[in-house]
């Protein structure tokens, strides 16, 4: 059987696309990734880096409000029942609003398999993919959606700490109380670094950012913000050599090493958060699409989603290093879906 669109992806740009293609009739299948111990520890279980992340509070039409009712009656009582749902008022939080959109897709007819592809060959037609568990299946179009994963530093002090004080994402989780009044710490010397340790400063005593150089790689307007900051201290040329903390607290601190002469010290602090960039899920891919630069697959026409293949379409953070926002994802798996859906009838296909 040929599939008229597989998806390739569980975050906000497959479901969004997946919704879009099940209404136009397409009848998508959606890979939303493989539950295994590699994609856990590196981030990439199915739903995303939402599902690791608290409440979701810029998500346009999800104020604050008791969710309870709504959550429960709108997702399959069996999901639910393994989902955490917050007593009383709270914003959705990301794996709520995951679990809405996977339910949206699902209601709409979209076929979901809890599986990662591993390989794929566009040089043929239809394309053919290949899933971790050995089966293969051939589409005339595909959309990849498979986002990008936070770099971490790869310190086993790091995992050990993971949603216990050590986080890659200060929006998301930097009003948590653990948080709040106390010294928080920044690895990295980019856009993101500044941008997370000025977001920091409106809950921390201080924030210290860590970073490996004596200058800073972000733009000059951004080095401005933190240079004149006064709640932030950077601490030049030092990498984070040790997180450090215990099983009742979480983070209670880290150790630092200077650069130019080994030397270590430590600082107090309750939260690390590291903002070393991210790197786009395309391993799969082995060279069949056009990246940028920097890895991201290369959207070949303004406003649209279509890749150096034809055929293939390209949605969220996958091909997105500047916004990586879950409603630009969201909007742009909505595009890519419009975009193939066009593509198939153009080809006779839909
Ligand atoms: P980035 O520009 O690649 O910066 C990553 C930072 O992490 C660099 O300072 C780098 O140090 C450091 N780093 C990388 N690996 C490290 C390691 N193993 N150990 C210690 N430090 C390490 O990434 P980004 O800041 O996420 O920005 C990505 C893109 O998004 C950029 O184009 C940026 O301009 C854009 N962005 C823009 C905004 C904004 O304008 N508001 C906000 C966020 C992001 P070195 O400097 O020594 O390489």
């Amino acid at each position: 059987m040929v599939e008229n669109v597989i998806i390739i992806g569980s975050g906000p740009a497959g479901w969004s696309a997946a919704i879009y293609a099940a209404r136009a009739e397409l009848k998508p299948l959606l890979f939303e990734g493989a539950i295994t111990e590699e994609n856990r520890l590196q981030g990439t279980l199915p739903l995303g880096q939402l599902a690791l992340t608290t409440e979701v509070e810029n998500y346009a039409g999800f104020p604050t409000g008791d969710l309870k009712q709504f959550l429960t009656t709108a997702i399959d009582s069996e999901r639910a029942q393994y989902m955490n749902i917050h007593e009383g008022r709270h914003a959705v939080t990301g794996p709520e609003l995951m679990e809405l959109m996977r339910q949206q897709a699902y209601n709409f007819g979209t076929r979901i398999v809890t599986d990662d592809v591993v390989e794929i060959d566009l040089s043929k037609r239809p394309f053919v993919l290949r899933t971790l568990d050995g089966g293969t299946h051939q589409t005339h179009a595909l959309i990849v959606a498979t986002g990008a994963r936070a770099n971490y530093l790869g310190l086993p002090s790091e995992s050990a700490f993971k949603n216990r004080g050590v986080s890659a994402c200060a929006v998301c989780d930097g009003a948590l109380p653990r948080f709040r009044n106390k010294p928080l710490i920044v690895v990295g010397g980019g856009d993101s670094a500044v941008e997370e340790a000025t977001y920091l400063t409106k809950y921390a005593s201080k924030v210290h950012m860590i970073h490996r150089r004596d200058k800073l790689r972000a733009s000059m307007i951004m080095q401005e913000r933190a240079l004149g900051n006064p709640k932030i201290q950077i601490e030049w040329n030092h990498t984070l050599d040790e997180v450090l903390g215990n099983e009742k607290d979480g983070v209670t601190g880290v150790r630092l090493r200077s650069a130019v002469n080994n030397a270590t010290r430590e600082l107090p602090a309750s939260g690390v958060f590291l903002a070393i960039g991210h790197t786009p899920n395309t391993d799969f891919l082995k060279g069949q699409l056009d990246l940028t630069e920097k890895g991201y697959i290369r959207w070949t026409k303004p406003f649209r989603t279509e890749t150096s293949v034809e055929g293939v379409f390209a949605a969220g953070d996958v091909a997105d290093d500047n916004y990586r926002q879950a409603i630009t994802s969201a909007g742009t798996g909505c595009m890519a879906a419009l975009d193939a859906e066009r593509w198939l009838a153009a080809q006779g296909n839909h």
